[in-house]
């Protein structure tokens, strides 16, 4: 019977997966290319499903405790004078910093899953009857199963489905995020300041905020020049939000991009998280993340692993696949790419309850 399974990255998905595959049996081992957990990061939402599965798996307080307290969205103009104010649904889910939500699954998962920090996988070579990884540190092993939990620029899927070009696609946006290591003046709102193909986002987390500068581009780059570059000229808090982008040590900057290989699985091998699907900052990525570890894990232990892939990958396809078509209009609705776009997204903004 199936026993051993690695799971590569202790992220928002590997943290569930490893935390349920060993309520369910399993003895997982989780191999993380970090040092260890982080403590900020850009608020996400933990919707409805993923709610259910975070209260069984008793982490639901400690969200609370750390939940921002984000209640309107102001839009301004390029001059910074306030177009529109929107209310954000009071509901039953909860926004969280990400390394937040990542550091308290992770908690949850590590009374019973073995940890590898700063490791990962260098090779993999399957057969029959089990996997062989090769580490970039620890001594190599054999595990039963595989599953790559590690992210969009997965090293799993790089060495057991192909090259990221194959299955990663440019949403035509970056972004860059830094924390301010401030608190905000209005710990309540999330302020969005739009020209035509530019936004600078400040969010509330709690005694702190974050900054996230989002732009279209056509060509994926990589560097902090670029952000530097798209936003010259811009008035109002640019020029000083720019700088402390430029001199901060620990920010976060990628493409926008969406992940969608043709298959989630292969023999021993599978994906979940990020690594398979993908939407970035324009879907639901940590709440189908969640839900995607719980749903894989429920059919492992239900089935031999070739029923449980093709069960998992058959279930979660359902529910990303809307979120993935949905993310051009997504991009639209963020970042309007003219200013007739920018003056309808406004007054659509305007006609929400304040
Ligand atoms: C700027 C931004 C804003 C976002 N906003 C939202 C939002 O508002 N709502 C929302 O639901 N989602 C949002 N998302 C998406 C969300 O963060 C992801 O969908 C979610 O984190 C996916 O979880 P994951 O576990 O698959 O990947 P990750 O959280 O990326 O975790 C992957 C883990 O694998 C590790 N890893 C990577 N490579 C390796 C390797 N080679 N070996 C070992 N370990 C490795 C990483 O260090 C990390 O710990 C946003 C994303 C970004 C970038």
């Amino acid at each position: 019977m199936t026993r051993d399974v690695l799971v590569c990255g202790a992220g928002i998905a590997g943290s569930t997966l490893a935390f349920w595959l060993a309520r369910n049996g399993f003895r997982p081992t989780v191999v993380e290319r970090a040092a260890g957990q982080r403590s900020s990061g850009n608020p996400v939402d933990v919707r409805a499903g993923a709610m259910e599965v975070a209260d069984a798996m008793g982490v639901v307080p400690r969200l609370r405790e750390v939940a921002t307290h984000a209640r309107r969205l102001r839009v301004l103009n390029a001059r910074g004078r306030s177009v529109a104010t929107v209310r954000m649904a009071v509901r039953k889910e909860i926004e969280v910093p990400r390394a937040d939500l990542a550091s308290a699954l992770y908690e949850a998962a590590s009374d019973d899953a073995e940890i590898l920090f700063d490791d990962t996988v260098a090779a993999l070579q399957q057969d029959e009857g089990g996997v062989d990884v090769t580490f970039e540190h620890a001594a190599p092993r054999r595990f039963d199963l595989v599953i790559g939990a590690d992210g969009v620029h997965s090293a799993v899927r790089r060495l057991v489905f192909g090259a990221e070009e194959k299955f990663v696609r440019h949403a035509g946006l970056y972004v860059g995020t830094v924390s301010l290591g401030e608190p905000s003046d209005c710990p309540e709102d999330v302020v969005l300041l739009n020209t035509p193909g530019r936004l600078v986002a400040i969010h509330p987390v709690r005694g702190n905020c974050g900054v996230a500068f989002i732009f279209r581009a056509p060509n994926p780059g990589q560097g902090k020049e670029i952000v530097s570059t798209a936003y010259r000229g811009l008035g109002w808090r640019v020029p000083e939000l720019l700088a402390r982008f430029e001199a901060a040590d620990d920010v976060f900057f990628d493409a926008v991009a969406v992940v969608d290989p043709p298959k989630w699985h292969r023999g021993r091998v599978a994906l979940v998280g990020d690594a398979a699907s993908c939407v970035s900052l324009l879907g639901d990525g940590s709440s189908l993340a969640i839900v995607g570890a719980h749903t894989l894990a429920t059919a492992l232990a239900e089935g031999t692993h070739s029923e449980a892939f093709a069960h998992y990958e058959a279930t979660h396809r359902a529910r990303v696949k809307p979120k993935q078509r949905g993310v051009r209009v997504a991009a639209s609705m963020l970042v309007p790419r003219t200013k007739r776009g920018l003056a309808v997204r406004n007054l659509a903004a305007r006609l929400l309850p304040g």
